[in-house]
């Protein structure tokens, strides 16, 4: 009969070796899946509700492992951002991102937004890594669209608003994607020169619930106005929220009401039928 206290250490052990082991392993799969090409990607069309027309898409990325088992993004990116692994899965999305649109039937001027991870803009090749992108894709004379999160934004302020400042300059735009989540001060709206703010889903979920009060929602609007923003809401499901939207001009519309993430194939189809 052993002592609780040594049971105790047994299972701490057991504890630790299982966590010391998941760690090395994430790093070892995600390579792995790479090399295996386990990723993919999907795109979701955004709508510009204006001109009535498709007028982007945003790369979502999907992982399936062999057997079938889909593991979601939020789970994998964070993993990949802990583990020192998103430089290369980026670099690994923009290989596949330019496998695809190779034959894509879109108009030039078509945006093509993709995440990027804060990791990311702190790296060194950051830069050359994004004008790389372009030259990859450049045959389709698509706007770039780089979507940061405001956490992002936060370290190196000054090294990272000169990056984008370059960036801008061949064409690229930025996007605030699920803003008002981040926690942190709106100060970076002076320090960054930006180009579109994304309203997180859950200001656009509570148009519904909140029959109508939307105070923070109506504010995030009036002040992407202000600072000459563009503005695109996310996560739009319902007809109610896209009137909602409408009536505060806000004319970047992205959500399954008009079309969910999908695969490549199932892009070029739908372009086909509901593009430009
Ligand atoms: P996000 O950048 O905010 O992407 C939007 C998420 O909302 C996507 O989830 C999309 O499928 C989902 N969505 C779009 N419209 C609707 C809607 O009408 N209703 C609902 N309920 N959901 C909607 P997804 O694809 O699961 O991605 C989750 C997050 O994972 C993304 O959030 C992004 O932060 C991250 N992520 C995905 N792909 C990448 C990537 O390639 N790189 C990086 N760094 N992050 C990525
Ligand atoms: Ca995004
Ligand atoms: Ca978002
Ligand atoms: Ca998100």
């Amino acid at each position: 009969f052993l002592p609780m206290a040594a049971i105790f250490s047994i299972l701490l052990m057991i504890l630790t070796a299982n966590w010391l082991q998941r760690r090395i392993s994430w790093r070892d799969e995600i390579r792995r899946a790479i090399n295996g090409r386990q990723f993919t990607v999907h795109y979701q069309p955004v709508y510009n509700d204006q001109l009535q027309r498709c007028s982007g898409a945003e790369a979502l990325m999907r992982w399936t492992l062999p057997n079938g088992t889909v593991i979601r993004p939020d789970i994998f990116i964070s993993a990949a951002e802990a583990e020192g692994m998103i430089v290369p899965l980026t670099r690994h999305l923009i290989e596949l991102i330019a496998e695809d649109v190779q034959d894509w039937e879109v108009e030039p001027g078509f945006h093509l937004a993709i995440n990027v991870a804060a990791e990311h803009l702190q790296h060194p090749e950051f830069v050359s890594d994004m004008l790389q992108f372009v030259e990859k894709v450049k045959h389709q004379q698509f706007v770039i669209t780089l979507e940061l999160t405001e956490r992002s934004l936060i370290k190196d302020g000054d090294a990272v608003a000169r990056k984008l400042d370059a960036l801008r300059e061949v064409g690229i735009k930025v996007a605030i994607d699920d803003f008002g989540t981040g926690h942190c001060s709106l100060s970076y709206l002076m320090t960054f020169s930006l180009d579109y703010l994304k309203i997180d889903r859950g200001f656009i979920n509570a148009i519904e619930s909140l029959g109508g009060e939307t105070p923070v929602l109506d504010a995030i609007i009036n002040l992407s106005f202000k600072l000459r923003l563009q503005v695109l809401g996310e996560g739009v499901e319902t007809p109610l929220q896209l009137l909602y939207l409408q009536q505060r001009g806000v004319v970047f519309i992205q959500g399954y009401y008009y079309a969910q993430p999908m695969s490549n194939s199932a892009l070029k189809i739908w372009l086909k039928e509901k593009g430009p």
